[in-house]
């Protein structure tokens, strides 16, 4: 499979549209440990991404560009502690693909891996801090994993999105080291943290482009 701009297009628009449809339970996760504002944070961030995204002229534009605009939309529409973390992680995506015109299989799961590492880097959390890393961190693993033992793209990725969603339940029993819930000590737990949950949607939608 090679994965052209086109594709990029329709993969941002695929995954405003899967946030948008959970944007008020990732709200409700947040009125719960934080200020409430995830679902609709993350919403318009992968609204304005998919927007900037859509607009860019396929003939002309490299998949390194795409992500860059992506970062730019996400940043400039997100105040959010979210924004500067997405931001960053589709800058680095859009790094670790430059100079290509397409992308191949082996290409889209360093671009993923990425944009996995830029959120940790960004956030400078750790695993167990109950933060979206404790989504990102375990899928990227597994994909690396997967993908560096022969397993097909689509697979790996398969194996992303579980891993995603075992780190997201897994944030429940967790207190939080990082983000405004830190402030919070034993009473977020039973929690979901909202931006584990966004990330391991966020996950399956690039899970289910690849299927696609
Ligand atoms: P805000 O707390 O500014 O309202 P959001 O509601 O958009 O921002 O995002 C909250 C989420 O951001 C948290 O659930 C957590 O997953 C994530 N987060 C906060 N701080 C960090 C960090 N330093 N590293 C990684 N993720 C973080
Ligand atoms: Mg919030
Ligand atoms: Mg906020």
């Amino acid at each position: 499979m090679t994965i052209a701009t086109e594709d990029l297009q329709r993969l941002f628009a695929l995954i405003a549209r899967d946030i948008a449809a959970r944007r008020d339970h990732l709200c409700e996760l947040d009125g719960a440990i934080g200020d409430g504002d995830h679902g609709l944070a993350m919403d318009a961030g992968c609204e304005a991404a998919a927007k900037a995204v859509a607009a860019l002229d396929r003939a002309q534009t490299a998949p390194t560009a795409v992500f860059n605009a992506a970062a730019k939309a996400f940043l400039n529409t997100v105040g959010a502690s979210s924004g500067p973390l997405y931001a960053t992680a589709f800058m680095r995506a859009g790094a670790a693909v430059k100079d290509k015109s397409e992308l191949s299989d082996d290409d889209f799961l360093r671009a993923f891996a990425a944009l996995a590492q830029g959120i940790q880097e960004r956030g400078k959390a750790e695993p167990g801090e109950k933060t979206m890393v404790d989504a990102w961190k375990p899928a990227a693993d597994a994909a690396l994993a997967a993908w560096a033992s022969g397993t097909p793209l689509s697979q790996s990725l398969d194996m992303a999105e579980q891993a995603a969603r075992q780190g997201c339940e897994a944030t429940k029993d967790m207190t939080a080291a990082k983000g405004r819930s830190s402030r919070l000590g034993e009473r977020v737990i039973g929690h979901i943290d909202p931006g584990a949950a966004s990330a391991a949607i966020v996950i399956a939608s690039i899970a289910k482009f690849v299927e696609q």
